[in-house]
């Protein structure tokens, strides 16, 4: 057998990339939508304890059902598409993350599934949870030797000792989810949404880490001159909402959030405050006490997602304020599992000076009657 051409082995790369998660978990329901999505669209029934917002649908796009169970699966999907077409990513070229969540959990996977080696350099603290996280996806990690802000740097400078590629999703995700060529999370959207009561919805609700999601949202929106609306929920401490409101773009409070995935403490260039309609600020209490709904209507979610249900209560109040009916979309960004010693656990919130109760009596009381 000859070598391979590298552009025969990277196309073959692509490929392989585009078949993973096709058909998307054997688990799905029947209700799940096409087949052609990668997640399932799920509605927030009557059933589930939400009888009160009677007149507006409310949906969970639910990311948690991507192989490795978080939305930044899509994300590094189109980053390795994306190094792949690029040249920057071959056969045999070595793979970094400069993290221990979900970034390196889908980088590991898409590393293993090109047979490329992954490692992720980690901030000291990482919980365990993590770790296991990587290893089962197939990759390798190592505590990062320089203080966790510096742990990008470090793994730059490992990747470029030995000839490989750092996966830069801040730098990198929301141009390379533009510029891939599958259906995006909106495209799935609006697909699974046909035929529902709804199919155009009054909002679309996500939060915003690296940005791509929402940006991603509003391209779609203005290429096929949809007339949704984009809302963007931000967690304490985030630059997002002050950069918004303010319409400084390099905004920087320098203090992290403190909801795992959304809020940073800058803004980072895949965030586009252009395509965003509002941005809703939340107290991080109230992304807990949403999530703890959640919990409790039997959907799987993690905090980030407690954020984007507390926004969209907000929205939907409104909505039947103003006698409007309609759909809203929420993004599912994670499953709870990663979380189960964290933010699931009433003592870790305790012990952080947080208090979700006086929101968790907002939270019900709109569930049985729809006002806020
Ligand atoms: C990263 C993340 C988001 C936000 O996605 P971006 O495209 O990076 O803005 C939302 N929810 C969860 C759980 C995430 O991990």
């Amino acid at each position: 057998m000859g070598e391979t051409h590298p552009h025969v082995w990277a196309a073959d790369a692509i490929r392989r990339i585009q078949e993973d998660g096709r058909y998307g978990p054997p688990e799905a329901p029947a209700s799940a939508g096409p087949r052609e999505a990668l997640t399932p669209l799920r509605r927030l029934s009557a059933a589930e304890g939400f009888e009160g917002v009677e007149g507006v649908d409310i949906y969970l796009k639910d990311e948690s059902a991507l192989p490795t169970g978080s939305l930044k699966y899509r994300l590094v999907r189109a980053m390795f598409g994306e190094a792949l077409t690029g040249g920057r990513i071959g056969e045999g070229t070595p793979v970094f993350a400069a993290t221990g969540g979900a970034v390196a959990a889908a980088g590991a996977r898409f590393a293993k599934l090109l047979g490329l080696p992954f490692t992720a350099v980690v901030p000291a603290k990482t919980p365990a949870r993590l770790l296991e996280r990587i290893e089962a996806a197939g990759g390798q990690w190592q505590v990062g030797e320089r203080p966790p802000a510096a742990v990008q740097q470090e793994a730059r400078e490992l990747a470029d000792r030995c000839g490989g590629h750092l996966l830069d999703h801040f730098a990198d995700a929301e141009r390379a989810v533009a510029g891939w060529g599958e259906p995006t999370i909106a495209d799935e959207i609006f697909h699974q949404l046909r035929g529902e009561p709804h199919p155009v919805p009054e909002w679309i609700v996500t939060g915003a880490g690296t940005g791509a999601t929402s940006a991603t949202i509003g391209r779609h929106l203005r290429y096929h001159g949809r007339p949704s609306r984009l809302a963007v929920v931000d967690p304490e401490n985030s630059a997002y909402f002050p950069a918004w409101a303010s319409g400084c773009d390099d905004y920087a409070t320098g203090m992290p959030s403190r909801i795992p995935g959304i809020g940073r403490p800058r803004t980072e260039p895949g965030f586009l405050p252009s395509v965003i309609d509002l941005v809703i600020p939340v107290p991080d209490a109230a992304s807990i006490a949403a999530m703890r709904r959640l919990h409790s209507a039997g959907i799987d979610a993690g905090p980030a997602t407690g954020t984007a249900l507390w926004g969209v209560c907000h929205l939907v109040a409104r909505m039947r304020e103003a006698g409007k009916r309609g759909s809203v979309v929420l993004v599912l960004g994670d499953a709870s599992e990663p979380y189960r010693d964290t933010y699931c656990s009433a003592e870790w919130v305790r012990a952080r000076g947080l208090d979700p109760a006086p929101y968790e009596a907002d939270l019900e009381r709109f569930a049985r009657t729809g006002t806020w």
